[in-house]
């Protein structure tokens, strides 16, 4: 494979498109050796095939605001790959979302997914439109109206969309509503349901909860205790709560949390009702987190982000590129021993060299935050067998996934001098499965 003419050719035929530009270099420049010795692949041109989404719904929106105004918002799905199961991946609502962002996501899905062992394929969507400051009824005339559109194109066999950014349990609820009225059945065609309509329990916290599972696997490879180590948190939203209290239960001290207005520094440990309060204040806040350094006597810091804390443990949970080469350096000088990314490809290539230069433990998204999608996976298997599982076992599941997904890493990221490239190692994985089903199927 040339790898280098692909690029090229990519960055010709998407020009701008930078994130999900981004996302295929990582991809091919790791798997490039793998990929070499399998001549099979090359004839086949599955890297040439894979870096194309299969296709891409775009549509507009319209909807009516509380005044009465006409609001027109972009709503997209990008059905990235099926070899392995049905287009699988979660709905985004924010103002910066656009075609790059939803490719990157939609690429990323597709290695995440097949690393969780589920039959699962890669697909991403979303649209414009800010959540943010919206009433409950615009939220909900908004979700119906995007789902007027998008429900032409998933089906629970076909494309099951979730949350992600800017979509929880409320948006996925006023979304299925309107979907299960307009194809007139009830199934698993959307995940992160609430548990009356065939959610699965565990699923708002299995990001955090199997992220921390696989920093805790990490950490035991390398015979380092978890216990006692401080975190640095960044976000506070669908992924972060779950993080705080999985690292708690394990016995770290979580020291920091973060918004768009700045981040809290809290020596004392964000645990217990302070992750309470924080879920209360994000339903009304917008996502700011000044208001807990008042109520805790916390430190407040405004227009920062975390990375300039002293911690052990650095764990980006709020959205692409949002640890850059700066806070990398600065987290290796403060002594950072592991860094692993609960957002989706939270780091950016060059705080991620460094990380790998210095021998830092780094964990790739596609890896870390597969437990949400997994428990996606297994609220789909719920919803398919019209059974529901109790707490404990999908927890049980999800942590024998993750646990899975680690010893995929070990066995493809294990360098000569026995450090750990984990990108490699869930990279090579992911590829590796989707590329012998594409090959197995032929050309289509
Ligand atoms: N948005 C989440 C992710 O990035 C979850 C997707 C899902 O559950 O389908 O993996």
């Amino acid at each position: 494979m040339n790898i280098d003419k692909l690029i090229q050719q990519l960055e010709a035929k998407h020009p701008g498109e930078y994130e999900y530009l981004q996302a295929v270099k990582e991809v091919l420049i790791t798997i490039e050796a793998e990929y070499n010795n399998h001549p099979e692949f090359e004839k086949a041109k599955i890297a040439e095939r894979l870096v194309e989404p299969d296709r891409i719904f775009s549509f507009k929106i319209p909807w009516v605001d509380d005044r009465g105004d006409v609001q027109i918002n972009l709503g997209y799905r990008v059905q990235f790959n099926n070899a392995i199961g049905p287009y699988k991946g979660g709905l985004r609502f924010h103002p910066s979302v656009n075609l790059s962002i939803l490719k990157f996501l939609g690429f990323e899905q597709i290695f995440k997914n097949a690393l969780t062992t589920l039959p699962m394929g890669g697909g991403k969507g979303g649209s414009d439109f800010n959540p943010k400051g919206k009433s409950d009824a615009e939220v909900m005339r908004f979700c119906q109206a995007f789902m007027l559109e998008l429900w032409k194109y998933i089906g629970p066999d076909t494309d099951v969309p979730a949350g992600d950014i800017g979509v929880g349990g409320r948006e996925v609820a006023y979304m299925y509503g309107m979907y299960r009225k307009l194809a007139r059945e009830n199934t698993g065609v959307l995940t992160g349901k609430n548990l009356e309509f065939g959610g699965s329990l565990i699923r708002p916290e299995a990001t955090g909860f199997g992220g921390l599972y696989f920093v805790h696997h990490m950490l035991e490879n390398a015979g380092v205790d978890i216990k006692d180590k401080t975190i640095a948190l960044s976000g506070f939203g669908n992924v972060a709560w779950g993080a705080a209290i999985k690292a708690t239960e394990l016995g770290a001290k979580v020291v920091t949390i973060s918004g768009p207005d700045g981040y809290i520094y809290d020596a004392a440990g964000i645990s217990g009702e302070k992750i309470e309060y924080m879920l209360d204040l994000r339903a009304t806040c917008n996502d700011i987190v000044e208001p807990y350094a008042e109520k805790f006597g916390a430190v407040f810091v405004p227009n920062r982000r975390p990375w300039e804390v002293k911690v052990d443990i650095a764990l980006p949970c709020a959205t692409q590129n949002e640890l850059n080469e700066a806070d990398a350096e600065l987290l290796i000088k403060n002594g950072v021993i592991c860094v692993a990314e609960i957002s989706n490809m939270g780091c950016t290539p060059e705080a991620i060299d460094l990380f790998l230069k210095h021998k830092i433990m780094y964990g790739p998204g596609k890896a870390v935050n597969a437990g949400g999608v997994a428990t996606s996976g297994l609220e789909m298997t719920q919803n398919a067998m019209h059974i529901s599982w109790t707490a404990a076992e999908v927890d049980e599941k999800l942590h024998q996934i993750m646990s899975e997904i680690h010893n995929q890493c070990l066995r493809y990221g294990k360098e000569a001098d026995g450090y750990i490239n984990y990108m490699k190692g869930a990279n090579v994985a992911g590829f590796l499965k989707v590329a012998k089903a594409m090959l197995a199927q032929g050309v289509i």
